[in-house]
């Protein structure tokens, strides 16, 4: 499988303290996409479901892993990663977010069952820029929220009406990854901030 990050607590996509899963690759070209690094599968992002499992259990052995939100890229690209990951993911905790490029009648087959059984929320739908009009956890409005399991959809409903949408910045091996759901403009304002601060050069 191709996985480029866990991050721990992402507190900006979804309630609580998650585990925050960047699957790699996307087909879906969306013009604006905070991610564009992700649309290649890497070899350097090669990983086992073993490895990935490893980490998530030793963060849970210390910390409240709240819920996973599982994000990309496009997970549904690699659909045997996910029957393999969530079963086991679900074993720490039942609230599993996902979001995916594709329309949920795209992928609301048969054929996914097994892996929709697991997902509490499912975020679908390209982004579209001229639609990011900072709705809170989508992108863009055309991007739909589904709550896939009953028995959390009240306790996403209360989350739902009261959330608005926060940035948070991780620091990596790669450098500063800012994850949540960013306006527009929030690229030009940061390269602005950060040049005005002296941290970067022109
Ligand atoms: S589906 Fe998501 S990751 Fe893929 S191009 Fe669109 S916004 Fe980017």
């Amino acid at each position: 499988m191709n996985i480029a990050r866990l991050l721990y607590p992402v507190r900006v996509l979804g309630p609580g303290n998650r585990m925050g899963i960047w699957f790699a690759g996307c087909t879906h070209g969306c013009r604006g996409c905070s991610n564009p690094e992700l649309w290649q599968m890497q070899k350097k992002y090669e990983t086992t479901a073993e490895h990935i499992l490893e980490i998530v259990r030793s963060v849970a052995a210390s910390s409240p892993i709240d819920g996973f939100t599982i994000t990309g890229g496009d997970p549904f690209l690699q659909k045997d990663a996910l029957r393999i990951l969530l079963p086991k993911l679900a074993e720490i905790s039942e609230d599993i977010l996902v979001y995916t490029g594709f329309d949920y009648e795209e992928i609301n087959t048969g054929e996914n069952r097994d892996i929709l059984d697991f997902i509490t929320v499912l975020i679908d739908g390209k982004y579209i820029e001229e639609r990011n009009n900072n709705c809170f956890l989508r992108g863009s409005d055309n991007q739909r929220i589904h709550i896939l399991q009953k028995n959390l959809e009240k306790f996403y409903l209360n989350y739902l009406s009261s959330g608005r949408n926060q940035i948070q910045n991780f620091r990596t091996s790669d450098g500063f990854i800012s994850v949540g759901i960013h306006n527009p403009d929030y690229s030009r304002e940061l390269h602005e901030r950060l040049l005005k601060k002296g941290i970067i050069r022109v």
